[in-house]
């Protein structure tokens, strides 16, 4: 996963699982209806209440369904809607209620199924407004019908389904805020901890480099320069191909610790890596060897190209200046290449190499030698 999709894929995963709990609160629809068809069918109520039921609940639904789809729910503080939900869900039911009569308990436990949705997304605060609103309605469907159907209500029963009504919404309330918490807190708790992996593979990272470069420059060490070579010397055995070594060393390096100091000369050493860096092949290794002395292994490249490479080097470090040192400081680098020669210990390639490099030293530096195949003893 890449990071420009990751909020992209966050959203997407929220906006299932919204539509996952609308299905969820679709099916407590489908319960309420059953319900409102048996009472229709023991003959509670005549068939027009069923029909507004519907004419209710079905827009109702569609709007929830269409707001989550089309990513309209996202312009609110909850995009869950879970308040709206609620409100939703509880209101129709009222309405059936008010024309249930003595079957009017039934939907009241229903009432309180749908409110168990709040557990989802509530705090304390928003499952107490939503008790005071529920129970505010219950009062107002039993003040129609004592006004309008008196002799549909027995007010003490009423009275009595009331406080249980009231009750079981307030500890669902007082459940429901605690749950929230321990999610919260839990939500809290996961950043955190991902927040940690990160920092810890971030550290993971600097620790991996550090074991592979050199702390100087940059560039890779000799355990690594090692290790790609065993890889390497093993492939080109096995497949065949060329492979070459390069050994550099600066010359005179010793003269630019004596005039301009230690600090100046690990700012050409690094300049000395960085332009090496500059003119190599991505799968060229270029280590740190010792003080002043770097290796490069040249995969997949025959003499005549790594001698390319070493005067391609060589000529660019002599061309650079070191403004931050002295204008007119010069540094210039002897190299010796060798290649490999199938199934020869890799350390022998180094001492050829070495030896090249040695010569072209002897030679008067400046320069680059190519090693023979033979190794001198
Ligand atoms: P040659 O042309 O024969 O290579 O001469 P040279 O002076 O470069 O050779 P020599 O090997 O005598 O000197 C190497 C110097 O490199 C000695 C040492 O002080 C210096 N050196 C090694 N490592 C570092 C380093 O990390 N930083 C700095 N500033 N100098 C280093
Ligand atoms: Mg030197
Ligand atoms: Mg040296």
């Amino acid at each position: 996963m890449n990071i420009e999709s990751a909020p992209h894929t966050k959203l997407a995963t929220q906006q299932a699982l919204r539509l996952r709990r609308l299905y969820l609160a679709f099916g407590s629809y489908g319960f309420t209806l059953l319900l409102t068809l048996s009472c229709w069918h023991l003959g509670f109520f005549a068939w027009p209440v069923v029909v507004a039921y519907l004419a209710l609940m079905i827009p109702i639904n569609l709007a929830f369904y269409i707001a989550i789809r089309s990513g309209f729910n996202l312009r609110f503080a909850d995009p869950s809607l879970t308040f709206a939900q609620l409100l939703a869900s509880i209101l129709p039911v009222f309405y059936v209620m008010f024309h249930a009569g003595p079957a009017r308990g039934a939907f009241l436990l229903l009432a309180v199924s749908a409110y168990l949705y709040g557990l989802f997304q509530f705090r304390t605060r928003q499952f107490m407004a939503m008790t005071l609103l529920a129970l505010s309605g219950y009062a107002a469907m039993i003040a129609l019908l004592a006004v309008y159907q008196p002799t549909q209500v027995e007010l003490r029963v009423e009275m009595l389904m009331g406080v249980a009504f009231a009750v079981t919404l307030l500890q669902i309330s007082i459940l429901g805020g605690y749950i929230g918490k321990l999610r919260r807190k839990l939500n809290t708790k996961n950043s955190e901890l991902e927040a940690r992996n990160q920092e810890l593979e971030v550290a993971l990272q600097t620790i991996r480099d550090m074991a592979i470069r050199d702390e100087l420059t940059g560039v890779f060490n000799r355990r690594h320069l090692r290790d790609v070579l065993r890889l390497e010397s093993m492939r080109t055995d096995r497949h065949g191909g060329a492979m070459s070594l390069c050994m550099l060393d600066i010359d005179f390096f010793r003269n630019v610790n004596d005039d301009y100091g230690h600090l100046a000369g690990d700012l050409v050493l690094k300049r000395v890596a960085e332009i090496a860096q500059a003119e190599l092949r991505q799968t060229d290794v270029l280590c740190r060897y010792g003080g002043e002395e770097f290796a490069i292994l040249l995969p997949q490249t025959p003499l005549a190209g790594a001698r390319i490479t070493a005067e391609r080097i060589r000529l660019a470090v002599e061309r650079s200046r070191y403004y931050a040192v002295d204008t007119e400081l010069r540094v210039t680098v002897s190299l010796g290449v060798a290649e490999y020669i199938r199934h020869e210990d890799p350390d022998r390639m180094f001492q050829r190499a070495d030896d090249a490099l040695y010569r072209a030293k002897e030679s008067g530096r400046n320069r680059t030698m190519a090693a023979g195949l033979m190794v001198a003893v």
